[in-house]
């Protein structure tokens, strides 16, 4: 079916056809244990669209045993062969991208301009680290003439992968791409709100020829599903991307196994804009550091640092530029879909509720919104908050929704104090025509990736990840593998 085609039968029939709503365990559908059934919500309409497994601990052991006997098949099976499936893969899943777009535009609320992206995003993920499955050679070392000495890069083991809701595809794909690559099993948690691309990708990698058992998905709440699978000392490397909380939670469960770990929590990343950068630059770069998601991305430039100079002009055009953006059900075309469920829409109105309640300054949007054409749904207005203290909460926490913080500065040294001045460090966007300034900064400030002169710019070629709050561990790029091999070194005496 056309992406038209679907959209009218969805919109018709309230539902989507030949999803995908068991755990899949070993290679097949596996229905749920006690844990029963949960309902997912499409955003647009806030309303229920299908139903799916409830795991819990018990089926949770049997994706870890199954991914215990999986990894011994897929550590053995020769690096050419995984690269050949996991490019298979990628070719599966752009010939199918249309329809993964459809789906996780209707269970998450994003457009479905964005799911196309981020399905193209994870295709070119499983590409990439494909061509990095045969690569992945220790070294031989000079020890003298008494040993030989060398180090195998070994594959850690079963790995697990608990995946938010804001990216349920590109996320899941940056986790275990890397880890199919390097030899690893994997068993993967989805967000309670956003289950099924994730059963789609396990079925779509046994099309591509990978071994039942390598990759398991148990979808499910984060408290039945997800905790046991962190607790289990069968798995070797927890990936986690969420929340700040959830994460520390999830550190304190894999220590006792000594299991490694991958945190990707959150992040209040600034675009600090200089008095020389290209104004239209700024207004466009600020407008989709934010808005874009929906504003629900960890590494979304939620604060506009700029310099005094251009402060009132490119708040002005900001203004304008999200009063014009068209907000609806991802189906229909909009600029901004909706938010991903009820409880969080809750929570970005209350952060805005309380900024307006301590006197702060709205310039445009801080209101609930529904889908023009029914009426219903989950979203928020295009919200700019303008001049903010350095110490007010809108800019200090997270709000992971459309809700941009202006703080103004007024030279170089007050720009970075201002850019460090949370206790996230994910990404910084940086913009001046003068490269000096744009080092300085770029050296200064404290972020996993700074970009200058387009928040954007970068690719899964580079590292991503973060510091002090934002979290530890990289993914993407050549630096994702570290995580899911491990060295080990062998002398021999000669
Ligand atoms: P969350 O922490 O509530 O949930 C994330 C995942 O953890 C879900 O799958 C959930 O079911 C699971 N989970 C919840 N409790 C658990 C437990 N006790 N044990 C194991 N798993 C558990 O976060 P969220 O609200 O879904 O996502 C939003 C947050 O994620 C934001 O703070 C955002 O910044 C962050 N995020 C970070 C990145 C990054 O790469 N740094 C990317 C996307 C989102």
């Amino acid at each position: 079916m056309s992406v038209d085609q679907l959209s009218a039968a969805y919109f018709e029939t309230g539902t989507l056809p030949d999803l995908p709503r068991d755990h899949f365990i070993d290679g097949r559908a596996v229905a749920p244990g006690v844990g029963g059934r949960m309902e997912s919500f499409d955003p647009g309409r806030g309303m229920a669209f299908a139903d799916f497994a409830a795991g819990d601990a018990a089926d949770v052991d049997h994706a870890v045993t199954s991914a215990v006997a999986g990894f011994e098949v897929w550590s053995a099976t020769p690096p050419a062969q995984r690269c050949a499936i996991l490019n298979e893969a990628a070719r599966l899943m752009r010939q199918e991208a249309e329809r993964f777009a459809v789906v996780e535009c209707v269970d998450s609320g994003k457009t479905l301009a964005e799911a196309r992206g981020d399905i193209a995003g994870s295709a070119r993920l499983l590409e990439y680290y494909a061509g990095a499955a045969d690569k992945l050679d220790g070294r031989s070392v000079n020890l003298g003439n008494d040993n030989a000495a060398f180090t195998l890069r070994e594959p850690v083991g079963v790995t697990a992968h608990i995946v938010p809701w804001n990216y349920p595809t590109s996320t899941l794909v940056r986790g275990i791409a890397p880890a199919l690559a390097a030899g690893c099993s994997a068993v993967v948690k989805p967000a309670e709100t956003t289950p099924f691309t994730a059963l789609m990708i396990a079925d779509l990698l046994i099309r591509a020829g990978l071994p039942a058992g390598v990759v398991n998905v148990v979808t499910g709440t984060g408290i039945a599903a997800g905790a046991p699978l962190v607790r289990d000392p069968r798995v070797r490397h927890v990936t986690f991307t969420g929340s700040v909380a959830t994460g520390v939670g999830v550190m304190q469960s894999v220590a006792p196994n000594v299991t490694g770990l991958t945190l990707e929590l959150g992040g209040k990343s600034p675009l600090v804009a200089f008095g020389d950068a290209d104004v239209d630059a700024v207004v466009e770069g600020a407008l989709w550091a934010i808005f874009s998601n929906a504003g629900q991305i960890c590494s979304a430039g939620s604060r506009l640092v700029i310099q005094r100079s251009l402060h009132a002009e490119v708040r002005d055009k900001l203004v304008a530029r999200a009063q014009m953006l068209r907000m609806g059900h991802g189906l229909r075309g909009p600029d901004i879909g909706a938010v991903n469920s009820a409880r969080h829409l809750a929570q970005i109105a209350d952060h805005v509720s309380r900024a307006r309640a301590r006197g702060v300054e709205i310039v445009t949007g801080g209101e609930v919104l529904s889908d023009v054409e029914s009426g219903a749904g989950w979203f928020y207005a295009p919200t700019i908050l303008d001049n903010l203290a350095a110490t007010d909460d809108a800019v200090l926490q997270e709000i992971f929704g459309p809700v941009l913080a202006i703080q103004v500065f007024d030279d170089e040294a007050e720009a970075l104090a201002l850019a460090n001045g949370t206790e996230f460090a994910l990404a910084a966007g940086i913009y001046t025509k003068d490269i000096a300034t744009a080092l300085r900064m770029a050296r200064g400030v404290d972020a996993g990736q700074v970009t200058v002169n387009d928040y954007w710019a970068g690719g899964i070629e580079l590292p991503f990840g973060g510091n002090r709050k934002s979290g530890f561990g990289r993914e993407n790029g050549l630096e994702g593998l570290d995580a899911y091999t491990r060295s080990k070194a062998i002398t021999l005496a000669v």
